[in-house]
């Protein structure tokens, strides 16, 4: 049982696993990355939703096409979208962006559990995958500690520099006893539309640290400009009909996930957060 659990019950009984995706800095592709795996799980036949935390980042409603529609309503309680086969709510489209006063320090936790908790009617979902605010201060913190976490993703790109801020990362979900699930590779290398590949960031730097920290690999996703366009265009749905490349690398993200997570499930189900 996590902490908040423990103070008031499970704020989510009817999700079976939440998993916070997170990163060490921004633009190293944690929202994308969110939003795909999302995509890949309930192609796999799981029942997924996303929650948008991403404060600082409100890129997921132009990713996810739904830049500008209202969000709808029930009894006072926000409805998900339902776009792409997934359940989503934005932070993006509830706040406005140019009030980030609110989002400092313990405030934070309070407007996260009334935005995307317990004024949101989340379906029963086998899935539920939460992109975290970057970095590993109080806001990302914050919303990991509301939440009934089933583990953790790192989103990292292979240089060194940025594996560095990954590791701040995978400590911080050590430090909330949130199981890492696994690290991502993102932007391993660059596929041209031609299809010739070049070597940027130093392809597989995130999975020698993953190795060396004693962390699931969860694969490597490299960089598609049709991923990119997909992505402003509001339709992630190409990502999984176009390129087999793009395709087969969210797909394998993905069943490692399940597959971590399934393990994870034998070997001790439910975290414990210890934080003070
Ligand atoms: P973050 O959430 O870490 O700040 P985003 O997911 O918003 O980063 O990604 C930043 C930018 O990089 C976006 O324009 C996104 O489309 C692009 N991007 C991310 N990953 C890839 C990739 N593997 N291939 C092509 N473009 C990518």
């Amino acid at each position: 049982m996590s902490h908040s659990q423990a103070s008031s019950g499970n704020p989510l009984p009817q999700v079976k696993n939440v998993i916070a995706v997170g990163a060490g800095k921004g633009g190293v592709g944690k929202s994308t990355v969110a939003l795909n795996l999302a995509m890949g799980l309930s192609r796999l036949g799981h029942k997924t939703g996303l929650m948008d935390g991403d404060i600082y980042g409100p890129s997921m409603p132009t990713m996810l096409g739904i830049r500008g529609t209202p969000p709808q309503l029930d009894g006072g309680h926000l409805v998900p979208f339902f776009v792409h086969g997934i359940h989503a709510v934005t932070i993006g489209a509830l706040v406005e962006a140019d009030k980030p006063l609110i989002w400092r320090g313990p405030m934070a936790h309070g407007a996260f559990k009334q935005l995307l908790v317990d004024q949101t009617k989340w379906p029963e979902l086998d899935y539920l995958i939460v992109d975290l605010p970057p970095g590993t201060g109080d806001v990302p913190l914050s919303l990991c500690q509301l939440l009934p976490l089933k583990g953790a993703v790192v989103i990292a790109t292979p240089q060194q520099v940025a594996l560095d801020d990954a590791i701040r990362a995978v400590s911080m979900f050590k430090t909330l006893n949130a199981p890492v699930l696994g690290i991502v590779e993102n932007m391993s290398y660059f596929v041209s539309p031609e299809g010739s590949i070049s070597d940027i960031f130093g392809r597989g730097g995130a999975q020698k640290t993953a190795q060396e920290l004693g962390i699931p690999f969860l694969g490597e996703l490299p960089m598609f400009p049709e991923l990119r366009i997909n992505s402003d265009n509001g339709n992630p749905t190409r990502n999984f009909e176009g390129d087999p490349r793009l395709r087969e690398a969210l797909e394998t993200i993905a069943n490692n996930l399940v597959a971590q997570v399934n393990l994870q499930q034998m070997q001790g189900g439910e975290i414990r957060l210890n934080v003070k």
